[in-house]
């Protein structure tokens, strides 16, 4: 458009020459540096009265933005310690938004050897035959002879049996703890024979998708005075007592009343998984009522084929 404009127009004095191009780069620096302060993650506040505040302040921006480069998150990830990971993070609630906006590359929900794995319909095992390198024995009335179940989560379990007990609920028992890729396939192949495939499919995972695989997954029953089975729990003391508190012990309701469009699977109020109490708390006092919108996943209502 310069070329259609005339030739010459009033010539401003020397001094306006000279102050409005200053004035224009003053003003572009102004605004220059309030762009970088916006693009600051964090806004550190001006002068603090501390000069110790400092770090710290520097330390949570960090543990905000880029939580994996701290050296205690790096030492409890090579340590295989996750309580000791999610705390260094800063909690349940910091570890859970900072994977969710995509600021913990280090944090892999498919590692079945964490205690923040997500499987699901769409998240089999990987590897599908996954078996994990140890596991306890879980020391409560049993009556399947799958009671094997991660360390921390046996003793976890103890606890929450301790606790319900006395609070007079009751006894609490176990049905299933670890079930093996195998396993899982005569489980799953027994299901099928007796509902069909897609009866199967609701209340039974497929081998290399169950929680039961990783270790962390156990389903409990009532047994006072006898142990019962899995349907009758959430009519009992003891299934009404863990709805309310075993997320204290670390554990979360993985099946819940009204989820199935989301987990894939009908609800199963004796179904728990234990995520570790830090995580379990930030569920609990979050509202979150599947791992999925935990951790901010897709649902997974179906297998892909
Ligand atoms: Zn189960």
């Amino acid at each position: 458009m310069s070329a259609t404009q005339p030739r010459h127009a009033w010539r401003p004095p020397f001094a306006i020459r000279i102050a409005t191009p200053i004035g224009v780069l003053v003003t572009a620096l102004a605004s220059l540096f309030t762009l970088c302060s916006e693009l600051k993650p964090v806004p550190v506040p001006p002068a603090p009265a501390a000069a110790l505040a400092l770090p710290s302040v520097a330390l949570d921006a960090e543990r905000a933005h880029n939580p994996c480069a701290l050296p205690e998150v790096q030492a409890s990830l090579a340590a295989g310690d996750d309580e000791a990971t999610v705390a260094a993070f800063g909690g349940g609630e910091q570890f859970r938004a900072a994977v969710v906006v995509g600021n913990a590359p280090c944090i892999a929900l498919d590692d079945p050897q964490r205690l923040w794995v997500v499987v699901n319909k769409l998240r089999p095992l990987a590897p599908t035959d996954y078996a994990p390198a140890s596991l306890g024995r879980i020391g409560l009335a049993a009556t399947s002879p799958s009671t094997g179940l991660v360390e921390d989560a046996v003793t976890a379990l103890g606890e929450m049996a301790d606790a319900a007990r006395a609070a007079g609920v009751g006894a609490i028992g176990v049905n299933n703890g670890y079930r093996s890729y195998r396993l899982q396939q005569t489980t799953y192949a027994l299901h099928v024979r007796e509902q069909g495939q897609s009866g199967a499919d609701a209340g039974s995972a497929r081998p290399g998708h169950s929680e039961h695989q990783t270790g962390l997954a156990v389903d409990v029953i009532a047994c006072s005075p006898r142990c019962g089975g899995l349907d009758e729990f959430g009519s009992t003391p003891q299934g009404a007592w863990v709805a309310e508190h075993a997320w204290e012990y670390g554990f979360v309701v993985r099946y819940e009343q009204g989820e199935t469009g989301t987990t894939g699977y009908l609800p199963e109020p004796w179904h728990l998984r234990y995520i570790g109490r830090e995580l379990a708390a930030a569920y609990h006092h979050g509202g979150y009522r599947t791992l999925e919108a935990f951790f901010g996943l897709p649902a997974a209502p179906d297998y892909r084929h």
